[in-house]
């Protein structure tokens, strides 16, 4: 068998850390996640706590659904932080950050992201993973506001985050 043909390798002894929002978690999020985790050593995922973005979901409850759908993939960990990312990356010393781009307009964003990291810390590298076709569309932002005017986003999150999105609208 020929180096990385059997999809469930480790291709890369390489630690990542993967930042995000992730109000909610959604089927883009978990396709980066499950395919960086058969290409890196160890992904952790880290949750932004920033108390001046307003998010649909507490902290907690998006570390505790994202908890729930990286359960069974060993090399991923999930951590939450209130900082900068390149801190987050030097406490933990991992130099290397994962981004996901779903079309050209986000390579504009995720590109000035890197140079940002870099400045902050020259020895930050970003690592562009693209998305999948079929998640092309998929922002938390506006599944969040189809799942508010009662559309179904069944296609778009997991069966845990549609769940936790139902009941947080029916509270609300
Ligand atoms: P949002 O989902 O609102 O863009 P996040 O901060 O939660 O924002 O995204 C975290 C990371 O996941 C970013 O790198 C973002 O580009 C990436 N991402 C988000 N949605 C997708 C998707 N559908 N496909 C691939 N990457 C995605």
């Amino acid at each position: 068998m020929t180096a990385g043909s059997d999809p469930a390798t480790v291709l890369l002894m390489l630690d990542v850390i993967y930042p995000g929002t992730f109000d909610p978690p959604t089927n883009g999020h978990m396709d980066i996640i499950l395919r960086a985790a058969r290409i890196f050593g160890r992904i952790a995922i880290v949750i932004a706590n920033h108390p001046h973005k307003d998010c649909f979901f507490e902290t907690e409850e998006r570390k505790e659904l994202m908890e729930q759908l990286v359960s069974d993939i060993p090399n991923v960990e999930i951590h939450v932080w209130d900082g900068l990312i390149v801190s987050f990356a030097e406490k933990v010393g991992i130099n290397v950050i994962l981004r996901g781009v779903r079309a050209l307009t986000d390579f504009d964003y995720e590109f000035e992201l890197c140079l940002l990291y870099k400045s902050l810390n020259p020895g930050i590298e970003t690592i562009l993973l693209p998305t999948d076709k079929k998640y092309l569309v998929l922002r938390s932002s506006v599944i969040k506001e189809i799942a508010s005017l009662g559309g179904d986003v069944s296609d778009m999150v997991p069966p845990a985050v549609e769940k936790a999105l139902r009941e947080k609208l029916q509270k609300a």
